[in-house]
């Protein structure tokens, strides 16, 4: 335990970011906890090296810096044990290897970020694990796909690019009631506004690279697990010999101070642009699950406590050449992937490898980002972008 004892358990969230990975008496005061760099660890003698009787005994078991991070997830998690992944996608492909052997089978959510998808297709595939996808919308339904060999849920919620909201709780228990362990993907929500572990979830998966991390420099995932299922996962990690480094360790417990409100300020942009958003004539569609409108919304409500920077626009009619005229007339929306950042950013999302929650049909899907611009300033390029659709048209 490295958090003050007296730390406040019924804190708010920002206060609880803000004292969270501390341990300024262990560190001579100093606010932070140190960066450590190494490799080797000494031990005073052979006893204590045979007794592993030390705290720390080889930096890929871990270092005061990962522990700080690990026990600052836990505490915003609620979960037993966290482990640390150098990218978001190696804490979706590490649990996963964990739970699963050949000739198991594993259900997948179809929403799913498509490089998880990906991973199951080839990786898990060639494991001899027998793949499959289920519609986010299948319910109780999910009941009559589990079979004896099934080991894993895979959920994530709301989905990727398309936001399709799940009961979580039900689908944890229905993995549960088969002998399955569930997982989901909580990226979007961060558990400043989602805590699965509190929905029957049994690992909670991060790309740290997201809104903890915050500015776009770097690439880390984190599982955080609940007891029955901590040991199987930390093990994993040490037989693959995969940590984080310390420079990026550091620089997300710096992210974390501020995700708090950092996220506030993306929640309140993203929903001022997505009621503005559902009045324009060139959108045919705004998927945000905090919308009224949107089909996920009531199940949104009632399990998340708060909504990201992160939703899509259906566009009205057109194809690759309409969503390429919006982007190409953004200037402040920058062009690439991942999100989470303090930037804002737009790419169309590529639905094509979906098999059951299908692309809409209005026309192209657009994914936006929104960051911490001011908002007036977005709107304005967000209308040149329609602008440029709306010339197409002439
Ligand atoms: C970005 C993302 C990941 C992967 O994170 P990386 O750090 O980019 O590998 C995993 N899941 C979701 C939902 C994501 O958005």
């Amino acid at each position: 335990m490295t958090h003050d004892d007296d730390r406040p358990t019924s804190a708010g969230h920002n206060t609880r970011l803000v004292r969270s990975g501390a341990n300024p008496r262990g560190f001579h005061g100093f606010v932070n906890p140190p960066v450590y760099h190494g490799s080797t660890v000494l031990f005073p003698d052979t006893a204590t090296m045979r007794s592993r009787g030390q705290k720390y005994t080889y930096a890929l078991r871990g270092t005061p810096t990962t522990d700080a991070l690990e026990e600052a997830l836990d505490g915003l998690e609620g979960s037993a044990g966290t482990i640390l992944l150098p990218s978001g996608l190696a804490a979706v492909t590490v649990p996963l290897l964990a739970f699963l052997s050949a000739g198991d089978h594993v259900l997948i959510v179809d929403s799913v970020y498509t490089p998880t998808r990906r991973f199951a297709d080839s990786v898990l595939t060639r494991m001899g694990v027998a793949v499959e996808y289920f519609d986010p919308a299948v319910g109780e339904g999910l009941a009559s796909l589990m079979r004896p060999e099934t080991r894993v849920v895979f959920l994530e919620a709301p989905g990727s690019n398309t936001f399709e909201m799940m009961d979580i709780r039900a689908a944890s228990g229905i993995a549960h009631a088969g002998g399955a362990v569930a997982m989901l993907d909580n990226t979007w929500a961060t558990p400043l506004y989602f805590r699965p572990l509190e929905h029957g979830v049994d690992l909670s998966i991060h790309a740290l690279t997201k809104y903890p991390g915050g500015h776009s420099d770097l690439l880390m995932g984190s599982v955080s697990a609940n007891a029955a299922t901590y040991d199987r996962l930390r093990d994993t990690q040490m037989a693959l010999g995969i940590n984080v480094a310390p420079d990026d360790t550091s620089l997300v417990l710096r992210g974390l101070k501020t995700m708090g409100i950092r996220l506030e300020r993306h929640q309140e942009s993203a929903l001022q642009l997505a009621h503005w958003l559902e009045g324009c004539d060139e959108v045919a569609r705004v998927l945000h699950p905090a919308l009224p409108s949107f089909s996920g919304h009531a199940l949104w409500k009632s399990q998340f406590s708060g909504s990201s920077g992160l939703f899509s626009i259906v566009l009205r009619g057109g194809g690759m050449t309409e969503a390429a005229a919006f982007l190409d007339a953004l200037k402040l929306f920058g062009l690439g992937y991942s999100w989470g950042g303090f930037e804002s950013l737009a790419v169309v999302a590529d639905l094509s490898d979906r098999i059951l929650a299908k692309a809409p049909s209005e026309g192209p899907v657009i994914r936006l980002q929104i960051g911490l611009e001011d908002v007036a300033d977005l709107r304005a390029d967000i209308e040149n972008g329609l602008a440029a659709v709306n010339r197409l048209k002439d």
